[in-house]
């Protein structure tokens, strides 16, 4: 990518992909990425606004959705969720219930929502909802990809606590819930389309910005191993290895994607792949954290809580997403293109 102009090119898809968002060129967009990823600082809580509904918006929103929703998520002032699963609905998102219906000017939407990761912080949340019926066996027909804002009566957040003793994700209600008419990204209808594009975004392009903080993570590792006196041992080692060979690989796969992004400008089925590296690859990482610590791993502790909770928290990467199974099925049937499997 020598030239200006395909540079230019360059940034534009990846800012449409989803992959850096901060402003300015690519050089200073990876080069607040890796510093923001060395300081340690935490995760940034836009990620759903910036990972996902942020390049939903560039590919498939009007240019006033853009104008509008765009910058606050840039700057940070606007936090999204996402509103896809249900109590009914979670691998088989089609099946989700949450109903909504034209009133006038406005939606209203009626249903429920679970593991709503960060609504408590959150203005806004990306729903689907139906909005028509489902065509005979067809479940996927009649969703709609509605932007809604959470601060309203019709609108009720519980959060729940995870595993790991956090607030992570939460139930939302949905109780004669109001958003305008115009706030529906597509045409009625056209949400499952959309909502796989989003799904390509979260599992494809969204992690490419965890990728320092995974190398970071490693780093430390390998470090609390040797201050150990543990890479000595042959195992220690050969894990270690292993782990410097799959970061290898997905750095890679993440260049394959950037690049494939040229072409379609939105990541397809193959995201499923980085998705089912990444997810699994950070689980033995933090399982040979914990190995490391050794007894000390198993008390709470002030000094390894960061390692602890990633350890806890790393068990729900192969869960949200779409689960490693689904993940399988989709790299099989759709990647692969081998034959789909029984219902
Ligand atoms: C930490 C965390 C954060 C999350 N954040 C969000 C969020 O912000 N927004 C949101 O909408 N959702 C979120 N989710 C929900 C997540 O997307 C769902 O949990 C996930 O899609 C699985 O759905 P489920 O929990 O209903 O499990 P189920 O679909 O009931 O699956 C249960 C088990 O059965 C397996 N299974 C199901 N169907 C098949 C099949 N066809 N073939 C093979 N195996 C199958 C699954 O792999 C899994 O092991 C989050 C989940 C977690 C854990």
């Amino acid at each position: 990518m020598g030239t200006d102009h395909g540079r230019r090119r360059l940034d534009r898809t990846v800012l449409a992909g989803g992959v850096w968002r901060q402003g300015g060129d690519t050089d200073r967009r990876a080069r607040f990425r890796r510093e923001y990823a060395r300081s340690g600082a935490p995760t940034r809580a836009g990620t759903f606004g910036e990972g996902l509904l942020g390049p939903t918006l560039i590919h498939f929103g009007t240019a006033e959705q853009q104008r509008r929703f765009l910058p606050p998520i840039l700057a940070g002032t606007e936090i999204w969720c996402q509103g896809f699963s249900e109590p009914g609905a979670g691998s088989d998102l089609a099946a989700l219930s949450t109903r909504a219906r034209l009133d006038g000017e406005e939606w209203i939407l009626d249903g429920q929502k679970v593991w709503t990761s960060q609504a408590q912080l959150s203005e806004w949340i990306f729903v689907l909802a139906r909005t028509g019926s489902a065509a005979g066996d067809a479940k996927h027909k009649g969703i709609s990809f509605l932007l809604v804002p959470l601060d309203q009566p019709g609108v009720e957040i519980r959060p729940l606590i995870d595993m790991a003793g956090g607030e992570h994700f939460c139930e939302v209600f949905f109780d004669g819930a109001r958003t305008p008419s115009d706030l529906i990204v597509g045409n009625p209808g056209d949400g499952w389309r959309i909502a796989m594009a989003t799904l390509g975004f979260e599992r494809g392009t969204a992690f490419i910005g965890q990728l320092r903080r995974y190398s970071g993570e490693y780093d430390r590792l390998v470090e609390l191993a040797r201050t150990s006196g543990l890479t000595r041992d042959r195992v220690v080692r050969q894990r270690l290895a292993g782990l410097k060979i799959g970061l290898e690989l997905m750095r890679f796969g993440a260049y394959r994607t950037i690049t494939s992004l040229l072409g379609e400008g939105r990541p397809g089925p193959e995201a499923s792949i980085g998705k089912l590296q990444w997810s699994q690859w950070h689980q033995q990482l933090t399982e040979l954290s914990i190995d490391v610590l050794g007894a000390q791993g198993t008390v709470q502790s002030a000094s390894w809580h960061e390692m602890q909770h990633a350890f806890i928290f790393s068990r729900a990467h192969t869960i949200y997403a779409g689960s490693s199974q689904v993940q399988r099925t989709i790299i099989g049937e759709r990647v692969l293109g081998l034959p789909k499997g029984p219902a």
